[in-house]
């Protein structure tokens, strides 16, 4: 099912809109019509809501253009009906780097709003800034709105990340973002409130559950990382990922053999040893089948396809093989000799940051039966 459609590219980050804001506009033009508005007047409606959309993927940009400065890609900017999303690969850890980017989004706005009313000026259209008026009109009060919406310190918004940062400069970078999540979150519940009980807004109640997790996963993630680490790209080689402590069975064990605690640990394969050598790879799920029925050896069961991975190799092109393979585990190998183990469920890149940061790192151990 399709989530998002891609409108195209601007400064080569690509745009794409989500589904829900075509219900959006279906909506716009609906209720357009069901109020007696003719059809243009209901077009127009549309109109207005996909330029106003258009000046916040302008917003967006701002925000991802000032990122590229400090070296920081953004994958893609999504609108939603609620707003937009440029997704950084990272936001910036120097405090006044955050604040320019943050602010360059804003200032696109204030911008948009500037040329609007030096257009707006000559025809004496000021007085239709408080009563609605004309398009144009419109969008210059809608962009002010931004503004000011947007600078509102509701962590993660972007006037919380103003906030942020400000607070950065005289604090540590953990406790800055508690501080401002923690007020980011007091404002979600007051949108909530507000968009419940006395504007009867739906998405304002949207923006303040968005807001609200927005600004607890952001705490968390700043507590996870320590600031050295903050731009240190994820582990490269399988080292990295691998386990250390590798349980092996002799290919001449008889499977009813087999210590009963390999089957308790952590450990979902085991390879196969002859000798010195690694010959093969016994399933977990072969293993465990083949206990009820009799006394085949460990040797016999074990598949002689599986891939290996070298120590040392990048992790991605080893992950792939072992995707591959259909199976969930690939001996390593450093110099000939068994080394570790890639399972797929340790390949989760969550883990991966623990064990870059060798939270998880054990001596190698190759235990055998
Ligand atoms: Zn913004």
């Amino acid at each position: 099912m399709f989530r998002s459609l891609r409108l195209g590219s601007l400064a080569g980050i690509d745009i794409y809109v989500h589904w829900t804001f075509l219900l959006l506009l279906g909506f716009f033009l609906l209720s357009g019509l069901a109020a007696g508005q003719g059809a243009v007047s209901a077009l127009l409606n549309v109109a207005f809501v996909v330029t106003l959309f258009g000046c916040v993927v302008l917003h967006e940009l701002g925000h991802a253009l000032a990122a590229r400065r400090y070296g920081i890609p953004t994958r893609d900017i999504t609108l939603l009906p609620i707003g937009g999303v440029a997704r950084l690969e990272r936001m910036p850890r120097q405090p006044l780097q955050e604040l320019v980017v943050a602010l360059a989004g804003p200032a696109v706005n204030v911008a948009i709003a500037a040329v609007l009313a030096a257009l707006l000026w000559p025809a004496g259209g000021w007085q239709g800034l408080l009563t609605g008026g004309s398009f144009l009109h419109k969008l210059l009060q809608v962009n002010v709105m931004l503004v000011a919406f947007n600078l509102l310190p509701a962590f993660p918004m972007d006037g919380g990340r103003v906030l942020r940062s400000l607070l950065a400069l005289r604090l540590d970078y953990v406790r800055a973002t508690d501080i401002a999540a923690g007020i980011g979150q007091a404002m979600a519940v007051l949108f909530g409130l507000m968009g419940l009980l006395v504007l009867g807004n739906p998405l304002l109640v949207l923006v303040g559950v968005f807001i609200f997790l927005g600004a607890g996963a952001e705490a968390r993630q700043a507590r996870i990382q320590p600031p050295d680490e903050q731009s240190q790209p994820l582990p490269a080689t399988v080292a990295d990922v691998m386990i250390r402590r590798v349980r092996t069975l002799p290919g001449y064990l008889r499977v009813d053999q087999v210590p009963e605690d390999y089957l308790r640990g952590g450990q979902r394969d085991f390879p196969v040893i002859e000798g010195e050598r690694l010959v093969g790879l016994l399933r977990r799920e072969d293993l465990l089948r083949s206990l009820a029925s009799g006394h085949q050896r460990v040797g016999e069961l074990a598949t002689r396809q599986f891939p290996v991975a070298e120590m040392t190799e990048p992790v991605n092109g080893a992950l792939a093989r072992l995707a591959d393979s259909g199976l969930a585990t690939m001996p390593v190998l450093h110099q000939g000799r068994l080394v570790g183990l890639v399972q797929l469920r340790d390949a989760d890149p969550r883990r991966w940051e623990d064990t870059v940061r060798g939270r998880n790192r054990t001596e190698e151990t190759v235990e055998a039966v």
